[in-house]
């Protein structure tokens, strides 16, 4: 099929890439042309595992093409998605202002021939209507331009083509760090929307996905594909994003009891999560949930109730425990060396988690401005972070291009992402190197043993 795909951050380019490679002819459109030049040269502008190696087997079969053209793109898909960010505003609601753009110029580039419009991004309840509305003011704007005055009648037209198209919600589900696996091995896909013919097509367009034929496991069953209203899709989404914070927020908690009664959070995880109800995801203490989709998810969907005269209770105070959580590791810090001035604090880790480049929200941005206010210096490793430099814009850290460089004169570590790497370093030896030797492991994700073995006072999250 012919695929649009609008805005190539994360989900965009993992979404136009993964289809290209199971046979889909797929345009990526995104307005930053920077972007488009080093994706048009077969690199990934985004670290994602995998996804450069199907973006140049895409290229190399001709199934996927890169462009800031939008007219074109339009004119190429049969299916568009949108996917460009939805980032939050300071008031928690979700910046719909980059959809809006994309909905606005679709209508006006619509050139007849039926096409579904697909709401990729995570955008509030009832945004599908509201994407439609924008689509027709796209057409209205392009026939007014067209029509010269005392003209045919924009009424007259504009039905003809607000019939050619419908609006589906397709929400995401993907983690960064494992994108394309996700992609290729979804728990569900959800279509949300009540065209007949615009979730025949989408079922149409994910059927070798649904068929597992690009699966790690092509024996299990179809992928199971939930059908409903645009709102319910929507709200899928926020709820989906919600729970997973909360349950988060809930083991932390219970870890902030743990440290303070003597049990080991690690071990309690594993008893409850033992239970089927409960199950064993997503019960990992540490130092707080971030990155571009728990913070701002949670806030739009508390921020939609609000709307509503609706208090949600439960979500406020999963966000309240997860701001106190994410400066966990700075109370831990103090505990052990007191002063903070003049003291040398080294991060493990960068990003909100492993295998990602994505620094957006990330729990040790808030652990660098609170270490800098408190007069430590900081200093940071991260895999990918150390590799890509400054591109960033971190600041207030400097980043080492390797552990052992971190480590050295450094009065304490701060274990903040899991990176698998770090489960190989060489900690004696980087234990050697510090003024004091202090794991503050951010994660529960080291050794406790292994680490007193070598040279460090250790100190988790709850055990
Ligand atoms: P992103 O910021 O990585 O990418 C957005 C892209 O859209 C950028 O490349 C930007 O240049 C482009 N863009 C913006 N305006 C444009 C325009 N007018 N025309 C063309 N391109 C334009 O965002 P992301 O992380 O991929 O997220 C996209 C959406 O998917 C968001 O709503 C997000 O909440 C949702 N989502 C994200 C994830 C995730 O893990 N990142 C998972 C599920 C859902």
């Amino acid at each position: 099929m012919r695929v649009c795909v609008i805005g190539t951050g994360y989900v965009g380019l993992v979404t136009g890439a993964c289809l290209a490679h199971i046979g889909h002819d797929v345009i990526c459109i995104d307005n930053n042309e920077e972007k488009v030049k080093l994706m048009k040269s077969g690199q990934s502008p985004i670290f994602e595992p995998g996804l450069s190696e199907i973006m140049q087997s895409a290229i190399n079969t001709g199934n996927i093409q890169f462009s800031s053209d939008l007219p074109a793109g339009v004119a190429h898909g049969e299916i568009l998605f949108i996917a460009v960010g939805t980032p939050p505003l300071p008031t928690g609601e979700s910046d719909t202002r980059y959809v809006e753009a994309v909905a606005r110029g679709i209508g006006a580039n619509l050139n007849g021939g039926y096409k579904v419009i697909v709401n990729k991004s995570t955008v509030p309840i009832g945004s599908g209507d509201w994407v439609r509305m924008i689509v027709l003011d796209g057409i209205a704007e392009r026939q007014k331009t067209l029509i010269p005055a005392g003209g045919t009648a924009v009424e007259e037209k504009l039905p003809d083509i607000a019939a050619q198209f419908d609006v589906v919600s397709n929400p995401e589900f993907l983690r960064e760090g494992s994108a394309v696996y996700d992609t290729f091995n979804p728990d569900r896909i959800v279509l949300g929307g009540n065209s007949q013919q615009a979730v025949g097509m989408m079922k149409e367009l994910y059927a070798p996905i649904v068929e597992r034929k690009f699966a790690a496991d092509q024996s299990l069953p179809p992928v199971p594909v939930l059908v409903t209203d645009l709102s319910s899709a929507e709200m899928i989404k926020y709820a989906a994003n919600a729970f997973l914070a909360t349950k988060i927020s809930f083991i932390n908690e219970v870890a902030n009891i743990c440290d303070r009664v003597g049990a080991d959070v690690t071990q309690v995880a594993k008893g409850i999560g033992l239970d089927s109800r409960i199950g064993n995801k997503f019960l990992q203490a540490g130092i707080g949930w971030g990155g571009s989709c728990f913070p701002k998810d949670v806030s739009a969907l508390i921020h939609t109730a609000d709307d509503y005269g609706y208090e949600a209770q439960l979500m406020k105070a999963a966000v309240s425990v997860n701001e106190r959580q994410r400066l966990i590791a700075l109370e831990k810090l103090q505990q052990v060396l007191k002063i903070l001035k003049g003291k040398t604090v080294g991060l493990l880790g960068l990003t909100f988690k492993p295998d990602t480049d994505d620094l957006r929200d990330a729990p040790a941005l808030n652990l660098i401005e609170q270490l800098n206010r408190l007069g430590a210096k900081v200093k940071a490793y991260d895999p990918i972070i150390s590799q890509t430099g400054m591109r960033h814009g971190l600041s207030g850290v400097l980043v080492e291009t390797d552990a052992e460089r971190l480590a050295d004169g450094c009065d304490a570590l701060v274990l903040v992402t899991e990176w698998q790497q770090f489960n190989t370093l060489d900690y004696a030896k980087m234990a050697k190197l510090m003024s004091h030797a202090v794991m503050i492991d951010g994660r529960n994700f080291l050794d406790p043993e292994a680490m007193v073995k070598a040279g460090f006072q250790y100190v988790g999250v709850g055990r």
